[in-house]
């Protein structure tokens, strides 16, 4: 059984408070004013259409029992099927993974996907955790969703913390239910069994792809360039990777468990085999170990915050040293943060548009699994490109025009897109 929490939090409409939502909330009045969005489309559209909280007991490996809360947000319909990842991780809260959905509905948007925004986590530390009780969780949080999930309703994919394994548990758990195999509940599933070639990448790749294009734009030289990445995980990782093989040389990055900074160059290859063989940098000796505070405020001109949330804030905003913000991670910057960078001349470009290249091979995948016919990888990398680059030089234009920054620019399209069609299917009431 469903349950629905009977007393939801608050929903703040200022951003004057901690809440990860009230960020978003924030960035989303700032445009409805420039939209001069009327009344009621705003009241719908600062609330989330279902917000489900459920327990999840589970076995541990000792036999011990444990109950960990569970979370899915489906932000809004209007446009299609929601769409967004599931996040594993100690600091998941209501107020977080609605956040998160909220953001979601806006990318899909802005990126002209047929997709609203969802979101969905479970309270915990997966470092902590075996594969076996990984697994267990992830099909019990799928067995409680079974009837508000599938293709044509919600497709969860990995976040924070969850990757194609828990994915592939998640369809399978889906797939028993329905006696049918139904790859298309989820993306970002293992190749095998249909996946899409190029998702595990695409976050990074358009990371990058986004920051280039910027980077032309302002007429910086990717040769002359020091990226500074915050997050070795999948964003953050393949963005260093992909930064790295345009020319651009990499001169911080980080993890949970520090930061590593070095002007001459970071030795990728040597971070990457660790991540990948002790899923954290703690062992890596190629620069000066740092906090990731510290990191932030470091020389280069290009920033990629690729972690988590409210990391750029009012306090190190002042100090920031890159000329370029490109957003990974999702909401890294708190609204105050923003007007800093703003009216420092330091261009932001927001994660909804900057780190869309997930969700958009995520789109991919939905499709192929629909035809059940699979792309080539050149296919997939071109169609990413395509896909942001047009709606990226939109964005531009927009902002040009109105002298506006392109956060502002962003919500404004992705608001525009989500109210037309609210206003064409007309409000069931
Ligand atoms: P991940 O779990 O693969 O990696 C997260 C990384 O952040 C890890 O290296 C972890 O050690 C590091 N980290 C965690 N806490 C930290 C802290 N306090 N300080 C510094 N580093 C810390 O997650 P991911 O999929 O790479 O996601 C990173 C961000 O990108 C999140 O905001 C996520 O919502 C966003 N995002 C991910 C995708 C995707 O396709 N995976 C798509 C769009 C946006």
């Amino acid at each position: 059984m469903l349950r629905t929490d009977p007393n939801p939090p608050t929903v703040p409409t200022t951003a004057r408070d901690v809440s990860v939502f009230g960020d978003g909330i924030a960035y989303f009045n700032e445009a409805a004013e420039l939209l001069q969005l009327e009344r009621s489309m705003r009241a719908i559209l600062t609330h989330p259409s279902r917000q489900i909280i459920f327990s999840i007991p589970f076995q541990r490996d000792s036999g011990e029992f444990e109950v960990y809360t569970g979370y899915r947000v489906q932000y809004n319909f209007a446009r299609g099927p929601v769409k967004g990842g599931i996040r594993y991780h100690p600091g998941v809260t209501l107020d977080e993974v609605t956040a998160l959905a909220f953001w979601m509905t806006w990318k899909c948007a802005v990126v002209d996907l047929p997709f609203g925004g969802a979101k969905g986590g479970v309270t915990c530390d997966p470092s902590k955790l075996s594969d076996s009780e990984l697994e267990r969780i992830t099909r019990r949080y799928a067995a409680e969703l079974v009837e508000v999930v599938g293709p044509d309703k919600d497709v969860p994919a990995p976040d924070v913390g969850t990757n194609s394994k828990t994915m592939a548990w998640f369809m399978d758990t889906y797939s028993m239910h329905m006696r049918q195999t139904v790859p298309g509940v989820v993306t970002g599933k293992p190749l095998a069994i249909g996946g899409s070639k190029g998702r595990v990448e695409a976050t990074g790749r358009g990371v990058t792809i986004i920051a280039m294009d910027e980077m032309e734009n302002m007429k910086i030289k990717p040769s002359q360039t020091k990226v500074i990445i915050q997050g070795f995980g999948n964003v953050g990782m393949w963005a260093a990777r992909l930064f790295a093989q345009r020319g651009c040389k990499i001169v911080g990055i980080s993890d949970v468990t520090g930061a590593y900074y070095n002007p001459k160059g970071i030795d990728l290859d040597k971070a990457i085999e660790l991540a990948e063989k002790d899923h954290n940098l703690a062992a890596f000796r190629g620069g000066d170990k740092i906090s990731n505070a510290e990191l932030l405020v470091s020389e280069c001109d290009v920033l990629v915050p690729a972690a988590l949330e409210r990391v750029l804030t009012s306090e190190n905003a002042p100090n920031i040293k890159a000329k370029l913000v490109v957003e990974g991670a999702n909401g890294p910057t708190t609204p105050d943060a923003d007007h800093i960078l703003n009216e420092r001349g330091i261009t932001v470009i927001p994660d909804i548009m900057a780190n869309a290249g997930g969700v958009t091979v995520s789109y991919f995948e939905w499709v192929q699994d629909k035809m059940g016919y699979f792309w080539k990888l050149n296919e997939v990398n071109e169609r990413l490109e395509d896909t942001l680059i047009t709606n990226f030089h939109e964005l531009r234009a927009i902002a040009n025009r109105h002298r506006i920054p392109y956060r502002t620019a962003a919500y404004m399209v992705a608001i525009d897109r989500v109210v037309q069609s609210l206003k064409l299917r007309g409000v069931y009431a």
